[in-house]
Formats: C-alpha cells, sequence, structure tokens
C-alpha cells in the first residue's frame, strides 16, 4: 500500500533522512522506531507532504504522491493522526472530529461520526466539552478519532503513547489493535519500543537519518545492539 524507496530530506544544510526505504502492506500493522532526532517527524512530514523530499519516491496505492501537497496526499486515504495535543483546544468534541470530514468523507459525516463514538463511548459523554480540557488520554482519542473522521486507508499515528500514564498506553495500544483487527493499515511512529513490537507484525528502526534495523518484530526484538540500546537489557 505504501511504498518508500531511497527518501533524503532535510532542512536548510542539515540532512535528515539520508536514504530511507520502507513498506506497507493493506491490514499491516508497521512500527517506525528511533529516539530523539532520528528523524521520524520528518519522514512524516514528507509522506504527508509538508516537506518536499530532495531524492526518492512515495508511492501509495499503486501512485506516485512524491510532490503532493497535503490535502492531496489526505483525500488518497493517507491519514496523519499528529501527537494527541495537536487538536483545538478552544473548540469543542465534535467540532474537532468533524474537522476530520475531509472531501470524499463529508457525505458520511453522520456515520463517521457514530463509528468514532462507537470506538470512542467517552468521547460521546464529552460531546459539547472544549477539547483543552479534556485529559490527555482523552485528548489523544480525539486525534486518532478526528483521523477516522476522514476515511482512512492507512493511518499513520505519531507518538501515541506520549504523555500518557502506563496504563493509559496500555488502552492505547490495545484500541490501536483493535482499529487494527477492523481492516486498517497502521504505521506506527513510536518511541515505546518494547510495546511498539508486541503490536506490530514489522519494525524499522531509524537512526542517523537511516533504517539501522528492520524486519519481523519477533526478529528485531531479539537484535543485541537494539536490546542493549533500546530496552536496557
Ligand atoms: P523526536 O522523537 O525527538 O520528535 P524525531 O525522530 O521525530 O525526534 P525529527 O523531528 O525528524 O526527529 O528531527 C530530526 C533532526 O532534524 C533533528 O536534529 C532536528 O533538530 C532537525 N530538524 C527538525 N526540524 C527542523 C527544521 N524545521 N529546521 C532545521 N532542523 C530541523
Amino acid at each position: 500500500m505504501l511504498e518508500v524507496r531511497d527518501l533524503v530530506a532535510g532542512y536548510g544544510l542539515t540532512r535528515v533522512l539520508e536514504g530511507v526505504s520502507l513498506d506497507v502492506s493493506a491490514g499491516e500493522i508497521v512500527a517506525v522506531l528511533g529516539s530523539n532526532g532520528a528523524g521520524k517527524t520528518t519522514l512524516n512530514m514528507v509522506l504527508s507532504g509538508l516537506v518536499k523530499p530532495r531524492g526518492g519516491e512515495v508511492r501509495f496505492a499503486g501512485e506516485r504522491i512524491t510532490g503532493l501537497s497535503p490535502s492531496q496526499v489526505m483525500a488518497r486515504g493517507l491519514i496523519q493522526v499528529p501527537e494527541g495535543r495537536k487538536i483545538f483546544p478552544n473548540l469543542n468534541v465534535r467540532e474537532n472530529l468533524e474537522l476530520g470530514s475531509y472531501r470524499r468523507a463529508k457525505a458520511n459525516r453522520g456515520k463517521n461520526l457514530e463509528k468514532v463514538f462507537a470506538t470512542f463511548p467517552r468521547l460521546r459523554e464529552r460531546v459539547a466539552q472544549a477539547a483543552g480540557t479534556l485529559s490527555g488520554g482523552e485528548q489523544q482519542m480525539l486525534a486518532i478519532g478526528r483521523g477516522m473522521m476522514a476515511e482512512p486507508r492507512l493511518l499513520i499515528l505519531d507518538e501515541p503513547s506520549l504523555g500518557l500514564s502506563p496504563l493509559l498506553v496500555e488502552e492505547m495500544f490495545a484500541l490501536i489493535r483493535r482499529l487494527h483487527d477492523e481492516g486498517l493499515a497502521i504505521m506506527l511512529v513510536e518511541q515505546n519500543v518494547a510495546q511498539s513490537l508486541d503490536l506490530a507484525q514489522r519494525a524499522y528502526v531509524l537512526e542517523h537519518g537511516q533504517f539501522a534495523l528492520s524486519g519481523r518484530s519477533s526478529e528485531v526484538r531479539e537484535n543485541p545492539e537494539l536490546k542493549r540500546a533500546y530496552l536496557g537489557l
């Protein structure tokens, strides 16, 4: 579904991505792991059309999307969920969700809203509450709910566990598993290595702008360097 080949990107004189290739197939959960500053956000920005790459290619559902604008990328069903704090704090829950309805998804707004509420009963209870007054976990749910409103074919989740308590992280990962069980392809960009590897079928580990390691999660988990650097073993 998503094919990334030899992506090179950076800012000014800084090179951040130095030839990154990755694939996400339909129905797969793929984890992209890496420490602070490894280039995860930059990769997301290139995929969403916010940063133009200097080299390489991005294909989605067989079509070359390199260089398309963010709205053109979204219209194709490649939807990013930025980390949870990027909701509109002064708008209420319903208004935030409705902002996710996009072009072709607009006609199905009511139906999609029901689906989000079925997934997140807590958002239904707080439909008229200002988003800025939601708890951290609820804001994260809202961010994902807004992504679902756009009828994604592939959902890119940017650090969905960031700032959540261990219990809420468990809940968040259980929820991502449920979205996947419903047939959604998911690219999970995370610093939470152990739990992401439990969830994802395959993983890529980004270091200094390149994938230092990739493969099935079970293999990546057993890699001695990864154990030392990320799992403290
Ligand atoms: P984190 O997990 O800390 O968010 P990350 O893996 O998402 O890190 P990026 O945000 O992609 O990493 O940053 C990669 C490198 O690019 C960093 O060294 C960062 O300082 C640099 N960088 C990011 N955005 C810009 C920018 N707009 N201008 C210049 N340098 C930038």
